[in-house]
């Protein structure tokens, strides 16, 4: 053979324009599609050496990726086992270009493919060359050399060349529009992202260094890659400073560390290796900066692994790696996928399995990395079933003490006491011990605990919690008087009665500010608790918080916020303020009362009398007036009945200062109102 010609056997007219086009934004995968190449030609020559069939030197196996920017091309060279012509009219002209054809018509249907790994293999090389050059030699013994020439249309021609050395060279001439390749940053960025950990040392130039403040070039060669990563060496070897090392080395920007690491090897059913890290997570925003990547046979395939893994573990940082996934399918088909669900239920399970074993070895060390684990262990808990019933086990519940439970033991504990009536278990809890702090102090004079769950997901992570204990309910402790949250059969006496107690309330109603809404009550608490309490709804606030963390604009997002008044009619000062209430205005409302009942009376016979006739125009006028002005009678009186308890509750400073300080206890006094309340507090002080 001294030279051939031919025409590839595609159906497509032209293959090429079209592979530009569809691969546009991904035009970057040539390189590491020609560098996988080139590591498998090596890997290849290798396996023969070991096999014994070879007598070439397999101890110095480099690619080697030169960029020539005047000729504008770009060559991937390697040593390996190169091709003969038949392989190259084999596998390069036939194979390769039917994968590839295969590959657009598939291409075309899939939306949303694992953009960056399609299996088009060589080809992507025509992204970006106007002209592609084959030259190898293959290793079999008396092969001659080969160039291949393709100009990116559906003709080729292959040539006898001279070439001593065994391997591959595919140059690329790149096309103007691809330009960007042929700078050195732009290629070392590409070699850094896909190639990094490849298993054959890849050389880009040589190393600098830097003299008399000049950088200048060594005679070393630039080896870009780490050859032997963590992941494909085995656990025994390994100290947890080489885990650590590796974690840098992914993560070159990041300055936490990790708290632990798990190695994955799985080869039977389905072949997996990687490593894990568990990261610090404190919040979201820290979320998705570093991801877990994605490597098949080590090279770089892709770091959104959503669809492949559990969404919970998109928290984690690492490398998984796995032939076994097929990335050349769309996201939706990869969730279906049975080989993917199996790897992505065995990743879940090894996860469980190692915290459970730090938990069980470790657990003081547990404890103290559980605030950085807490957020990815209840997200896990509350969007996988799985993952719930094997992490329950585990997973802890801190209390306003800064102390640890399990599920298991915390229920221990408060089972006794904090059980209602209705054999209810409450789990009380604040989101924040300064501002709950008076709430939380009341709870614990009873005897009881509280539990803080001040994260991101707690909201989220109750509903799951109630929704698998039984029986029992969480409500926060500023919900309610703590006599309510955990209702027992015994009930204090009221020092007030019924019709007290009321009067009272007006009052209060009297001074409430207006702008917020308050629902004003009483009950009849221990004489030591507070006089005036004001507690937020467990479910109103709930719902509110919920949607705010959806962030749209749910209906209960836009209620007002529902604030309760709770006066503690067995309180001194209450009692205190009752009895002058009754001294000073009982006769003026007795007065009123008489009058409003002769007018109820009034009213109440005319109604009869008009009820006789069916028509509104039969009624007599003259009655209906009447009646009319009774009302508005009534109405008056009611007002001045009301104009009462707010004169007398604005009279009695008590009342507003009161009514302050449960304010202020929530945090809620502010502006105005809370300037008032200092100069109030200061005139009460000269009395
Ligand atoms: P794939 O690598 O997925 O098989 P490619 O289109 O990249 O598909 O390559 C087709 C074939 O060409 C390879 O399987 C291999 O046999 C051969 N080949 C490609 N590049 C080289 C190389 N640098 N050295 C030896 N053989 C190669």
């Amino acid at each position: 053979m001294k030279q051939k010609t031919g025409s590839i056997g595609v159906t497509t007219e032209n293959i090429f324009p079209i592979i530009k086009k569809f691969l546009y934004s991904d035009h970057e995968i040539f390189l590491r599609e020609l560098v996988s190449n080139a590591v498998d030609a090596s890997q290849k020559l290798k396996t023969l050496g070991i096999a014994g069939e070879l007598k070439a030197d397999t101890d110095n196996l480099k690619v080697r990726v030169i960029v020539d920017k005047k000729a504008k091309t770009i060559t991937v060279r390697d040593n390996g086992i190169g091709m003969t012509a038949e392989e190259i009219e084999k596998y390069i002209n036939q194979i390769a270009f039917s994968s590839a054809g295969d590959f657009l018509d598939k291409y075309k249907n899939m939306e949303n493919a694992i953009i960056g790994h399609f299996g088009l293999g060589f080809y992507s090389s025509f992204m970006v060359s106007d002209k592609v050059e084959i030259i190898s030699k293959s290793y079999k013994e008396g092969s001659k050399a080969v160039k291949w020439e393709c100009k990116g249309d559906p003709e080729y021609s292959l040539t006898e060349v001279e070439k001593d050395e065994i391997g591959t060279d595919v140059i690329l001439h790149i096309d103007e529009e691809s330009v960007e390749f042929l700078e050195k940053n732009r290629v070392q960025e590409l070699l850094n992202k896909y190639c990094k950990f490849l298993p054959v040392e890849i050389v880009f130039g040589k190393k600098t260094s830097w003299k008399d403040g000049k950088e200048s070039e060594t005679e070393e060669d630039n080896i870009i890659n780490n050859t032997k990563p963590v992941w494909k060496q085995k656990p025994a070897d390994l100290k947890d400073e080489d885990y650590k090392s590796f974690y840098r080395e992914l993560y070159p920007l990041n300055f936490d560390e990790p708290l632990f690491n798990i190695h994955l090897n799985v080869d039977y059913p389905f072949n997996l290796t990687g490593v894990l890290y568990f990261p610090k997570i404190k919040s979201n925003l820290e979320i998705n900066r570093n991801k877990i990547q994605l490597y098949c046979n080590q090279v770089f395939v892709t770091d959104s692994v959503e669809g492949i893994v559990p969404e919970f573990l998109t928290l984690l940082h690492g490398v998984l790696d796995s032939p076994d996934i097929p990335l050349n399918v769309s996201r939706s088909y990869l969730q279906s996928d049975s080989n993917v669900k199996k790897i992505s239920g065995h990743i879940t399970k090894k996860v469980a399995d190692r915290l459970s074993e730090i938990f069980k070895d470790n657990r003081e060390d547990f404890q103290k990395k559980w605030d950085d684990l807490k957020l990815f262990i209840e997200y896990g808990m509350i969007s996988d079933e799985k993952f719930y019933e094997r992490a329950e086990k585990f997973a802890l519940l801190k209390n306003t003490d800064l102390e640890y439970f399990t599920f298991e033991e915390y229920n221990k504990k408060i089972e006794e006491n904090q059980k209602d009536k209705d054999k209810q278990l409450i789990y009380l809890y604040a989101t924040n011990v300064e501002d709950h702090y008076s709430y939380i102090k009341a709870a614990k004079e009873k005897g009881y605990d509280v539990l803080l769950l001040d994260g991101q997901l707690d909201m989220h992570f109750i509903n799951t919690l109630e929704s698998k204990f039984k029986d029992s309910r969480f409500v926060r402790v500023d919900s309610d008087i703590i006599d309510n949250l955990i209702k027992k059969d015994e009930k204090t006496e009221s020092v007030l009665n019924d019709k007290e107690q009321e009067n009272v309330r007006l009052v209060f109603q009297g001074v409430a500010p207006e702008q917020k809404s308050f629902w004003i009550t009483c009950d009849s608490m221990s004489e030591n608790d507070m006089p005036v309490i004001i507690t937020r709804d467990e479910y109103m606030r709930r719902m509110k918080d919920m949607s705010a963390l959806g962030g749209g604009t749910g209906f209960y997002r836009d209620l007002p916020d529902d604030y309760k008044v709770i006066i503690n009619t067995n309180h001194p000062l209450i009692v205190d303020l009752s009895s002058k209430l009754e001294k000073k205005t009982l006769q003026q409302r007795i007065e009123l009362d008489d009058k409003l009942e002769d007018l109820q009376k009034n009213k109440s016979e005319l109604e009869k009398a008009l009820e006789k006739f069916k028509k509104d125009e039969e009624k007599p006028v003259e009655e209906k007036k009447k009646l009319e002005e009774v009302n508005d009678r009534i109405l008056s009186l009611e007002e001045e009945k009301t104009g009462i308890y707010k004169d007398f509750g604005k009279k009695q400073k008590i009342v507003s200062q009161l009514f302050d300080l449960a304010l202020l206890a929530n945090n809620l006094l502010k502006g105005e109102s809370l300037s008032n309340f200092v100069s109030r507090s200061v005139e009460l002080l000269k009395k």
